[in-house]
């Protein structure tokens, strides 16, 4: 019956949308004093202890014991090649946005005999895997998808959608001839130092053995999807996948249409993070009918998104995207800039936080300290959202088992126009698990406190193994000098220099990863600047005849005690928390080895300018090749 009433309903519902819509995308003022932060504090670690489990991350299973959920749905089965055997200069394991980078950084160095080992069947990494209805990036496209200016492209949209980004990933791969340097549905499968032959051995489950001299790691961080453990999850007997691995076949349609397979099915989702808050709404309008099982709501802010001017666009002048790339991340980074070139939900808590500080100035008075202030402006910055939940969100029990209590970067805030919205189709109910999860799965669908919703199909959005080591996101260990395990050395901390190299692993280097980095929102920041360091180091290495390079253990030392020096304690931050990935699913008490660097982004970047400037000979060990030796 319901379904019905959908269809016929259509064209006026997407009246209402469009209005309900506008509404929503207006700012909610919030007044400082309509806060009480002692009881939002004392709101908030209520919320946190519902949520609070003892297993913390082993809540979760090895998604390798059920192989299925990883093949790859995108691809014709029974792609064959012969092996290879080949000896190659550099080899790049991944094919996403650091590799790209990476890659096209050293063909415009020269540097052309690379190999780059995908698993997937073409360049894109993440934008690759996530086809899930409604993908899209809700960072700004401009700032978010690298080497727009060297491609000589400018994005369609503010916010792109995921088949734009992937296909951007593709034109970078043709603009710098990247294709014919790749081996794609290729998977790693061990990668061993050999010191007599100075290279690196690489096997691949296609059973090549690439020997490299040096090696990129740009394994990605959302690389490995994780499955709850809930009991009886192996029963269900009708279809699942994890929305990484979208199912076209089943569910018809496609990112950007109706999935009209779904119209007479019921389908429940799992998961309520930032990859929910997009496929929500589609399913929504393609399910006969979509149960959304909720643990945690997200925190979900207005994303506005609009077409490119192309006017604003043709105006822009060289190096435009770093320079708004920079912008966008010094405000987050409440490092103060003349203007707000991105200008949008991600940066306004920072305006929020700007507000109130000056505010403070004019009284002449500081009557709160600057912890206060950044608390206070997240406090009005929540209320903002809880605020819109309860104008968009016509059932007062969805609109307030939809309000996030916890502070803005406890989890990953999320932006859309859409999926409030969602929640007031007669088609969609919201299944709040209070905290606790998903009790049980049967043959026939999900349980939440005895009531069992039967379905046809249960679509995974539980996410990623984050934070993960390279190791374990590239899915095999690293043997270096003497077959010492990577792993085995990270275990009680990443122990390197810059995160990018570790001592014993000669001509090794990581690429995109978060541990002693310099974190940004706009991971492309972030991760250019590494790719630059590494590129550069490779250059050096042709350019000097260097062989082995190799990080001291003085390097590595010294930059441990940096470390420590910048580390910023944010344990109590963390602890206060509604659990996650942000802190380990609440298991706060990490070493400091394996948080980001503590002085932030922009100190983390001027080190690597700097240490370019005259370390590269003083914290490597180097080696040059024979013949370099022999002619000196
Ligand atoms: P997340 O890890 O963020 O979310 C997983 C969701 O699954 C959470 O809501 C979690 O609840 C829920 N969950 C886990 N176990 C259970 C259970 N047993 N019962 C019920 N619910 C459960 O994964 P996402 O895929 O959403 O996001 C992954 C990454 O991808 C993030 O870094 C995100 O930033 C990124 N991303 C970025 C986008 C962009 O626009 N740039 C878009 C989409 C994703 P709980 O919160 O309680 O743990």
């Amino acid at each position: 019956q319901n379904i019905v009433r959908m269809r016929t309903i259509r064209g006026e519902d997407l009246q209402q949308h469009e209005r309900e819509k506008n509404m929503a995308e207006q700012p909610i003022p919030v007044r400082p004093d309509e806060i009480d932060p002692a009881s939002l504090h004392a709101k908030y670690l209520q919320e946190r202890d519902r949520r609070l489990r003892k297993d913390g991350w082993a809540q979760y299973v090895d998604i390798s014991a059920q192989p299925e959920y990883l093949d790859d749905p995108y691809v014709e089965p029974g792609f064959t090649r012969a092996p290879i055997d080949e000896e190659i200069e550099v080899a790049i394991i991944g094919g996403g946005f650091s590799a790209l980078m990476t890659a096209s950084r050293l063909k415009k160095d020269g540097i052309d005999d690379i190999r780059i080992i995908e698993r997937a069947a073409d360049f894109g990494g993440t934008w690759y895997w996530n086809r899930y209805p409604g993908a899209a990036c809700d960072v700004e496209s401009y700032i978010y998808m690298p080497l727009l200016e060297e491609v000589g492209t400018v994005p369609s949209q503010k916010y792109a959608g995921a088949a734009e980004i992937w296909e951007h990933t593709k034109a970078i791969g043709r603009h710098f001839g990247l294709y014919e340097n790749a081996l794609f549905q290729t998977e790693v499968r061990s990668l061993d130092w050999d010191e007599a032959s100075g290279r690196w051995l690489i096997r691949t489950s296609r059973g090549d053995l690439i020997r490299a001299r040096f090696v990129c790691l740009g394994v990605g961080q959302v690389t490995r999807p994780k499955l709850p453990g809930i009991p009886g999850i192996e029963s269900f007997r009708g279809e699942s996948f994890h929305t990484s691995r979208w199912d076209y076949g089943y569910t018809g349609g496609g990112p950007n249409s109706v999935m009209e397979k779904l119209k007479d099915k019921r389908v429940a989702i799992i998961g309520t993070g930032a990859t929910a808050v997009q496929a929500i709404p589609p399913l929504g309008e393609s399910a006969g009918h979509l149960f959304v099982f909720q643990r945690t709501p997200s925190a979900v802010d207005i994303r506005a998104n609009r077409p490119t001017d192309y006017s604003w666009a043709k105006a822009l002048q060289p190096g435009w995207q770093r320079r708004r790339m920079e912008n966008f991340d010094s405000i987050i980074a409440n490092i103060p800039q003349d203007e707000d070139l991105v200008g949008d939900s991600w940066t306004d808590v920072w305006r929020n936080l700007l507000v109130l500080s000056e505010g403070d100035g004019e009284n002449g008075v500081m009557e709160r300290s600057p912890e206060e202030t950044r608390q206070l402006a997240d406090y009005t910055k929540m209320e903002q959202i809880r605020r819109r939940v309860d104008m968009v969100v016509k059932d007062k029990a969805t609109a307030e088992a939809l309000k996030p209590w916890y502070n803005l970067f406890c989890k990953r805030p999320c932006f859309h126009d859409g999926y409030l919205q969602t929640y007031n189709r007669p088609n969609v109910t919201l299944v709040d698990t209070k905290g606790r999860g998903v009790e049980r799965i049967t043959e026939k669908g999900l349980v939440f406190e005895g009531v069992e919703y039967e379905v046809d199909l249960i679509v995974y959005a539980t996410g990623f193994e984050q934070n993960a080591p390279v190791y374990r996101a590239g899915g095999f260990d690293v043997k270096g000098v003497g077959g010492a395990s990577l792993e085995a050395k990270f275990e009680d901390g990443v122990q390197s220099l810059h995160g990018i190299t570790s001592k014993g692993f000669p001509n090794l280097f990581m690429l995109g990863t978060l541990a002693q980095a310099g974190g940004t929102v706009n991971f492309p920041l972030g991760a250019s600047h590494q790719c630059e360091h590494v590129s550069y180091i490779l250059k050096r290495c042709a350019d000097d005849n260097v062989v082995r390079v190799e990080t001291t253990a003085e390097a590595e030392t010294a930059w441990a005690a940096q470390m420590e020096a910048k580390h910023i304690d944010r344990d109590q931050f963390l602890a206060d928390c509604t659990p996650g990935y942000y802190n380990w699913e609440g298991d706060t008490k990490k070493s400091f080895l394996n948080h980001l660097y503590g002085g932030g982004a922009f100190e983390y970047f001027r080190i690597l300018q700097q240490w370019r400037n005259g370390r590269f000979e003083k914290d490597f060990h180097l080696e040059h090749a024979p013949a370099r030796v022999a002619a000196e």
